[in-house]
């Protein structure tokens, strides 16, 4: 199968250095590493909200890199989906809205019913439609997380780049969070996701670890051991362990 991301020698102003991976369609991939190792700058380049100095990242066929502003928002709207662990969420709307705006903004209100919709749709799918009508401070942390995952989803993204998503969420809301990026990766959505978290990573087929800009080492679940089994997060902690982490 061909790569869905092809990164070669990517550079960045001395924090990143000569990185190179590939994902491929339907992988869940987990990029770890220290604090200022270079893991969200490494997110913004690979989906070109953030301009490399050299190296290439391509995009099934298009390299991000090379290609223009223009056609690097395209991409980022019509393909790829963010979450952030900074949500980003307006006070002022309530929750369906904030789901829906961005699509309806790049739609057109035409196609507000459709759109909203597709929220609805969205939201039962992560056990949030009760809270449609709520304002953003009426709900938890995790439920507003999964809000912003189905932001993410409204037109239908390839690949899901997500920056810390369950960083500042307690346990049980990132177990809600990292069972909806599972059921989307499951559903055919490929995933790119920074995390400090080592069975939020254990949820991934495969987990990078950058130190210092540089791609430092790999480790990769065989299919058979299940995304419950706490075995991965003993391996993932040992695996960091032997790189010095
Ligand atoms: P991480 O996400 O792994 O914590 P970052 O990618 O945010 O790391 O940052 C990597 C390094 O790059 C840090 O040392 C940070 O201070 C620096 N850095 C991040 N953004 C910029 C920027 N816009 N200009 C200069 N330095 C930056
Ligand atoms: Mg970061």
């Amino acid at each position: 199968m061909k790569e869905i991301l092809n990164i070669k020698n990517l550079c960045k102003n001395g924090i990143l250095n000569n990185i190179s991976f590939k994902v491929y369609p339907g992988e869940m991939v987990a990029v770890m590493g220290p604090s200022g190792s270079g893991k969200s700058t490494l997110l913004y380049n690979v989906s070109g909200m953030d301009e490399a100095d050299s190296g290439e990242a391509w995009y099934n066929d298009k390299d991000v890199v090379a290609a223009s502003e223009d056609e690097k928002a395209k991409l980022r709207l019509n393909r790829m989906g963010f979450v952030f662990q900074q949500m980003n969420v307006l006070s002022n709307l309530n929750i369906i809205d904030n789901i829906s705006f961005p699509a309806i903004h790049a739609l057109g209100k035409k196609k507000e019913p459709e759109i909203k919709k597709r929220a609805m749709k969205l939201m039962e799918e992560f056990d949030i439609a009760d809270l449609a009508n709520r304002m953003t401070n009426e709900v938890s942390g995790g439920q507003l997380q999964r809000a912003c995952i189905c932001r993410s989803m409204m037109l239908e993204p390839d690949i899901l780049f997500a920056d810390e998503p369950t960083g500042a969420l307690n346990q049980s809301a990132t177990k809600a969070v990292m069972d909806a990026f599972v059921k989307l990766n499951d559903e055919g959505t490929t995933v790119l996701m920074v995390t400090h978290d080592s069975k939020v990573a254990g949820k991934c087929d495969r987990v990078l670890y950058i130190l210092d800009g540089e791609l430092k080492g790999e480790l990769k679940f065989e299919k058979e051991l299940s995304k419950d089994s706490p075995e991965r997060d003993t391996r993932i902690n040992n695996w960091l362990t032997s790189l010095g982490w």
